[in-house]
């Protein structure tokens, strides 16, 4: 914080002599929790706190409601990075695999490690008891196909929608719109070490700039989605977590967006964000080598062709560094743009890949493919109105059919050795 003295003088008070301002300066939380507990049920109640008088907001007390927190409601302080990590610390083992499943990510993506990086698990969790039944059963296959296939599970809990939705576990883990970001944080974060403790590594999309500082630690693979690879916010994001990234390609195709985001999230940043006790501070970062393209597709049309494919690399190269991750090759996400969202065409989309891989495909580093225990999807309700193990959000290919395209992705591994 800047120091007093170097402040600019301003006269805060008000036509009455009342100091209008000073109580925002005390560093007091200045909700009560009484405060909020009666914003809560006002809010639950369909009433509007900003126009019912009878409830307490900070802003009325201190005297400028007129113009801060129009349309802002501060519901609940969350824990700090620094409690949720204590609460749910990792143990040496978990850390262990996160640390070397990222090594063996990066000489995947440098082409040190001839197997090919597999991302898959569903779009989205939201029944962690289902969750960990999925990892299980991809551990367990995982084992058998270690030598050809890096198998990474997609673990996502946060959801960027075209227009609205749910947003995912961390967001509204009761998926019923209650919010309880609080209880989502724990739950995410209790699930991913589950998942490590299953013995497989995690990836996860980074959408909210500050949720990192809660699971980051437990995260294999990272990825900024379609929606967000031309923010900046996201790209600093990038420029600063510990493990690779894949950026995807924008919404409508075009590739130089991802292209851009992988040079910029490549150099250190200086930007906002907070600490790990929650204080709001100026991050610096140095900067992350390796992050990479993936294709997923668009509204347009798919682009895991090899036409497609070979374009994207050309582009890549002419960019970005010849000795960078991102220009060793690309990800191919089988799924969204790829697949047109159906999950049965996402099946074809593996075994052309599969095929053109046994033919000697270089450039293509690893796949992901967006797969649950149940085929396809349902719209979000409760848990207890759900079928177990469905995907809420996109459409996902079912455990056996994901275990037969392991399979065949890893034959083809083991003949483009032979090549
Ligand atoms: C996803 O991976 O589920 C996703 C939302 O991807 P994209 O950003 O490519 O739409
Ligand atoms: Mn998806």
């Amino acid at each position: 914080m800047q120091d007093t003295d170097e402040m600019t003088p301003h006269d805060a008070t008000g036509p009455d002599n009342v100091p209008a301002v000073s109580k925002l300066s005390t560093g007091q939380a200045l909700n009560t929790p009484a405060g909020l507990k009666a914003i809560h049920a006002a809010v639950r109640s369909g009433r509007n706190p900003l126009t019912d008088t009878d409830v307490p907001r900070w802003e009325d007390e201190v005297g400028v409601d007129r113009i801060i927190n129009r349309r802002v409601l501060e519901l609940e302080p969350l824990p700090t990075p620094a409690q949720v990590l204590g609460e749910l610390a990792m143990s040496v083992k978990d850390q262990d695999l996160v640390a070397s499943s990222r090594d063996a990510i990066r000489a995947c993506l440098y082409g040190q490690d001839d197997r090919l990086l597999v991302i898959v698990g569903p779009c989205s969790v939201h029944d962690p008891r289902a969750a960990l039944d999925y990892a299980q059963r991809l551990a367990r296959l995982s084992a058998q196909v270690n030598n050809e296939l890096l198998i990474v599970m997609r673990v996502y809990f946060e959801k960027p929608r075209t227009t609205v939705g749910w947003k995912g576990l961390i967001n509204d883990p009761d998926l019923d719109g209650s919010h309880r970001i609080r209880r989502g944080l724990l739950l995410a974060r209790s699930t991913l070490l589950s998942v490590l403790d299953a013995g497989l590594p995690a990836a996860t999309e980074f959408l909210e700039p500050t949720s990192p500082q809660y699971i980051a630690d437990a995260v294999s693979w990272g990825a900024i989605g379609a929606r967000n690879t031309e923010s900046q916010i996201h790209r600093q994001l990038a420029s600063g977590l510990s493990m690779p990234v894949g950026f995807k390609n924008a919404t409508d195709g075009s590739v130089k967006p991802a292209v851009n985001g992988c040079f910029a999230a490549a150099q250190n940043h200086t930007f906002f964000g907070i600490d790990h006790l929650g204080r709001a501070c100026a991050v610096e970062t140095l900067g992350n080598p390796d992050c990479h393209v993936v294709l997923r597709g668009s509204e347009h049309g798919p682009n895991y062709d090899a036409d497609s494919v070979s374009r994207a690399v050309t582009q890549i190269r002419r960019e970005l560094p010849a000795d960078s991750a991102a220009a060793h090759g690309l990800v191919i996400d089988c799924s969204h743009g790829n697949s047109g969202k159906d999950e049965r065409q996402q099946i074809r989309v593996v075994e052309d890949i599969a095929e053109r891989l046994a033919q000697g495909e270089q450039n293509i580093t690893g796949v992901m493919m967006e797969s649950f225990i149940a085929a396809g999807n349902q719209p979000a309700a409760p848990l207890n109105q759900l079928v177990y193990g469905q995907s809420i959000t996109d459409r996902c290919i079912s455990w056996p059919d994901t275990a037969s395209l392991l399979r065949k992705l890893a034959e083809a591994v083991r003949t483009r050795r032979w090549l």
